[in-house]
């Protein structure tokens, strides 16, 4: 017994006899302390004299501010290092203790500082205690951990920002059909107020849902969990507006709403009349293109009737353009354009087919026919003045009828042909109506066919490889693999020529499957000799499409040379897909999911419709070299190549740029996201050993292209006089900004193709481009750039027009003020950054719409365990403290410093110990007999008249000191 923490039994005693005496259900074994210091970690608690000074902290506490209990013991507490952090915290708890020195209780949210330098924010209570005279006697504060509360609030509240910010419309749906919320971006598509937009129903804006149809949209959305459909929204203002609606099911407890994004599809479905415009008609003459040319006449001979086509070439044009130049020609070709349009009937066909070619299609015999080009050929003679020149053009036309020359559009194309080559053989100027027999049909393609079957046979094909290059990185990624035909008399002979011929005849087949195999047998070579990870892309043909066993081929090809289908691609057309969508889909299907990569290749040239994209299951969108605009080409063609972009980065998909011939295509691609490029411009295809070579090396793209990427910020001077810029350098100097200059339009745009500009401080009176001009071209190449004219010729009307439109943000006169010059380019950088920021926040909402669900469910969840969690804590540091205060024999607790840090009630009673006893030495205010049953010996000793037992026992577990416990003699002998 004399040492009562190897042998708890004087203590076990004790609680037994507490049992009998009090007739009270045996409580819990556990001290004060012990209490207190197991209420877990994230609850801190203590006691403080009522004028505020610390006389005990829980271990908790203690551990996180990592102090021994010396240093804060006797310590007022406001000065203790918990309230270190946070001077609002300690400001708030100083009156909160003098509200609790007056018997007011407390309750607020503190942050307080952990020796980690964390900041804990916690649920801070502070209570007075009374003593029995009705006096404050204690202060008990007490704190609990709620940081994860707040940081879930704050991400809410950041979400909501987000939101709130999102340029796509964000909407809330209840069951009935009612809006529950909507972001400013679904106010302004509608045109109405929030207040207006949350008092009515779906019915109310979508044309295509009434109201009897509701309850089944809501019933497919909680059977789908989400939907994706396209529809039309009413305008406030009774337009409607295309849009691609998102939505998902959000369920919350209970409560179950439609979250729905909304994409207003108005500038895409723009962007796509544009490419059918720029895809199908001609730019110079507004005539429909080759490409229009043959859908239409396919149409028109489908319909059966008798149809002429008339090839139409002008006779030696290539002299007007040598002799009065491109301009003068254009105009000519212009005008040729007019009088054949004016020669024909409305119902007939004029197309350009390109340089001097045009193409008359009309439902006509070949004597009407005829007529009509007979009245051409004068029309074309009639003499015309250009610019003040008198020009003289003739023509000659070859003419082919359906069904006498044939009924495919290509076949009559081709003998039409063949026609005007005999009407120029005749001497041009006049007509010929075609009258050769089939076998003379095009002897060099018999030829071509012929030599084709024999260099399968003789290996006279070879594969090149183009390397395809990540706009990130400049790195190589993959490479394209290109048939080559070598002929051993004919020469080199392009894909271009043998291709349709290989198609037509169905030798593509053969040739496909050898294709396949080289490439993939390649790519296996080149990863076995260590080569980095590299993609093989091959061109499939329309015929190899239809093959039932395609995907089975090309996965025991894989197999059989053990490369890693993901280092594998196969390139389509969207022509090949037209015509037998549903199997050519499935086909890539499978391959996809064999790990193949699905590239669409010269996208911009065939069908093109943004929308139908989505349809087709493809990993890359290839925009071909015809839609892969240079710096200087008009801004209408970047905001297309733009739209694109953005649109298969949508839908998931990757984008690379064909025939990027020059480093400024290479920065405006890097610029507007595209992910990777091909071209001449990196490289052509190359043999597979200059390939090898090259990716040995390790050759990419010189990071300086990818300046644009770079973070410092940048500001462009233009002026085309070089002591203005030096002036405005020295006086910029200073700011730390990267600062380059151009001395005219021109060389501005390229410096902003190279680098990621912020602002733009450009001169207004320059030779060549005016500064409003360069400014409105920089808004539309890169539109989130600042913008700013250093003027002193003020051409109002221009300059007020171009801040109106929003090309320039303002106007500064010359000469300029140093100070205000300096501070007005600050503000643009700012300004610039708040709108980097406010992007970067708009990328981040569509990740953040998906997991503001998430969040929110994962919020409630947390909510109600801590709601829980804190019930039980409060209710187990209450129970400790009632346990304590209601035991009826005293109890004194000293720590390992001899220190008093603990008496309940009866103790103090007890012991006439009075306010201020806590912290004190335990030998100035306890008798000195006691002293020595703290260090553990059971004494017998008499006070206040009684006798009693003095048990002393170590505490165990987080508590480090003794306990004594002070039993009546009665109950201690038993
Ligand atoms: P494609 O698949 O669109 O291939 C890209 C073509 O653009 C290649 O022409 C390539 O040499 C060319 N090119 C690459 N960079 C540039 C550039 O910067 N500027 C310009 N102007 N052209 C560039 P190529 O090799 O003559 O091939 C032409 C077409 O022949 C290919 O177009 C593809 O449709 C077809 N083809 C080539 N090899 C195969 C094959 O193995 N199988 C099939 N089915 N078709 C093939
Ligand atoms: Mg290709
Ligand atoms: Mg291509």
């Amino acid at each position: 017994m004399s040492n009562p923490s190897s042998s708890p039994v004087p203590h076990r005693d004790a609680a037994l006899t507490l049992g009998a005496t009090n007739q009270q259900p045996r409580g819990p074994e556990l001290s004060l302390h012990e209490v207190l210091d197991r209420l877990g970690p994230s609850v801190f608690a203590g006691l403080l004299d009522a004028d505020g000074t610390v006389r005990y902290a829980n271990q908790a506490a203690l551990r996180a501010i990592d102090s021994a209990p010396e240093h804060v013991l006797g310590r007022r507490f406001d000065t203790t290092p918990w309230w270190q952090g946070c001077e609002v915290s300690q400001r708030r708890l100083q009156q909160a203790l003098a509200s609790a020195a007056r018997g007011e209780a407390s309750r607020f949210d503190v942050r307080v500082a952990t020796s980690s330098g964390a900041m804990l924010v916690m649920d801070f209570s502070l209570l007075p205690l009374y003593g029995p005279d009705g006096r404050v006697v204690w202060l008990i504060p007490s704190a609990r951990d709620v940081s994860e509360r707040e940081h879930a609030q704050h991400q809410l509240l950041l979400t909501r920002h987000a939101v709130e910010q999102a340029n796509d419309a964000l909407l809330q749906i209840g069951p009935d059909g009612a809006f529950h919320d909507a972001n400013a971006a679904a106010c302004r598509l509608l045109g109405l107020e929030r207040a207006e937009l949350l008092r009515l129903r779906v019915p109310d804006i979508a044309p295509q849902v009434d109201e009897a149809q509701w309850p089944q949209r809501w019933r497919e959305l909680c059977e789908h969990g989400s939907l994706r459909f396209e529809t039309r929204l009413r305008h406030h203002e009774g337009y409607e507006i295309p849009v691609d609606v998102s939505a998902s099911l959000v369920t919350s407890g209970d409560t179950s709403f439609g979250h729905v994004c909304i994409d207003d599809l108005r500038e895409r479905r723009a962007a796509e009349r544009r490419i059918r415009q720029l895809l199908l008609f001609d730019e110079l003459t507004g005539l429909p293109n080759r490409q229009l040319l043959s859908e239409r006449l396919g149409a028109t001979l489908q319909a059966g009737a008798p149809t002429a086509v008339l090839v139409l070439e002008l006779d030696r044009f290539k002299r007007i353009n040598d002799g009065l130049g491109l301009h003068i020609g254009d105009a000519a070709l212009r005008e040729v354009a007019q009088r054949i349009v004016a020669g024909v009937r409305s119902v007939d066909l004029v197309a350009r087919r390109g340089g001097d070619e045009f193409v008359i299609v009309m439902v006509a015999t070949s004597a009407e026919a005829l007529h009509t080009a007979q009245a051409l050929l004068d029309a074309v003679a009639r003499p015309m003045v250009i610019e003040g020149q008198e020009v003289h053009l003739t023509c000659s036309i070859g003419i082919a009828t359906a069904p006498a020359d044939g009924d495919r559009a290509e076949t009559l194309l081709r003998r039409a042909n063949a026609a005007l080559h005999q009407a120029k053989l005749l001497g041009r100027n006049q007509t010929s109506l075609y009258a050769g027999a089939p076998q003379d049909d095009d002897p060099e393609r018999l030829a071509l066919e012929t030599a084709l079957r024999q260099a399968l046979r003789d290996e006279q094909l070879e594969l090149h490889y183009q390397p395809q290059v990540d706009l990130v990185q400049g790195r190589i990624v993959g490479v394209e693999a290109l048939l080559r035909w070598q002929h051993p008399t004919l020469g080199h002979i392009a894909p271009d020529r043998f291709i349709p011929i290989a198609e037509e005849t169905g030798l593509i087949v053969a040739i496909g499957d050898w294709v396949l195999r080289r490439a993939i047998e390649q790519a296996a070579a080149w990863q076995r000799a260590g080569l980095p990870p590299l993609r093989m892309a091959a061109n499939l043909s329309a015929r190899q499409l239809v093959q039932p066993d395609l995907a089975r081929r090309i996965e025991g090809l894989l197999a059989a040379s053990g490369l890693d289908p993901r280092l594998f691609g196969v390139e389509v057309t969207e022509s090949m897909l037209i015509n037998n969508f549903d199997q050519a889909v499935q086909h890539l299907q499978a391959l996809r999911a064999l790990g193949v990569e699905v590239s669409l290749d010269d996208f911009g040239t065939g069908y093109s419709s943004l929308s139908y994209l989505r349809r087709l299951p493809v990993d890359v969108v290839k925009i071909d070299r015809s839609l892969v605009p240079d710096v200087t080409a008009p801004a209408e063609d970047v905001s297309i190549t733009r739209a694109i972009i953005t649109m298969a980065h949508q839908l998931q998909m990757k984008v690379l740029a064909e025939g990027v011939e020059s480093e400024g295509q290479a920065a405006l691609l890097a610029a507007n996201q595209c992910d990777q490029m091909q071209g001449y411009w990196f490289s052509t295809a190359l043999p597979a050993a200059a390939v090898e070579t090259m990716l040995r090396d390790g050759r990419q793209i010189d990071p300086a292209l990818f300046g644009r990427r770079s973070r410092q910020r940048t500001l462009l001077l233009v002026d085309d006089e070089e002591n203005v810029l030096a002036a405005l350098r020295r006086l910029l100097r200073a700011e730390g900004w990267l600062i380059l200059s151009a001395t005219s339009a021109e060389q501005a745009l390229q410096l902003m193709a190279r680098h990621e500009i912020d602002v733009i401080l450009s001169d207004q009176r320059m030779p060549g481009m005016t500064g409003v001009e360069l400014l409105r071209r920089a808004r539309q190449l890169y539109p989130e750039t600042i913008r700013l004219v250093l003027s002193g010729y003020t051409e109002l009307q221009s300059i007020t027009d171009a801040i109106n439109e929003g090309a320039i943000y303002k106007f500064l006169a010359k000469p300029w003020d140093d100070a205000e010059l300096r501070a007005h380019l600050r503000e643009a950088f700012t300004l610039k950054e708040m709108a980097d920021q406010n992007r970067r926040l708009d990328r981040e909402v569509q990740a953040a719409n998906r997991d503001l669900a998430e969040v929110n469910q994962r919020l409630q969840t947390l909510l109600s365990a801590q709601r829980e969690q804190n019930q039980r804590e409060v209710g187990s540091r209450e129970a400790a403290q009632e346990l304590l205060d209601a035991v009826p024999v005293p109890v004194l607790g000293v720590d390992d410093e001899g220190l008093l840090v603990f008496a309940n009630a009866p103790a103090q009673a007890l012991c006439g110990l009075g306010g201020g006893f806590l912290g004190g030495a335990a030998t100035e205010h306890l008798p000195p007999k006691l002293m020595r049953a703290l260090d553990g010996e059971s004494i017998l000793f008499t006070l206040a008249g009684r006798r009693w037992w003095a048990v002393g026992r170590h505490l165990i577990g987080n508590a480090r000191g003794r306990l004594l416990v002070l039993l009546p003699q009665a109950g201690a002998s038993k």
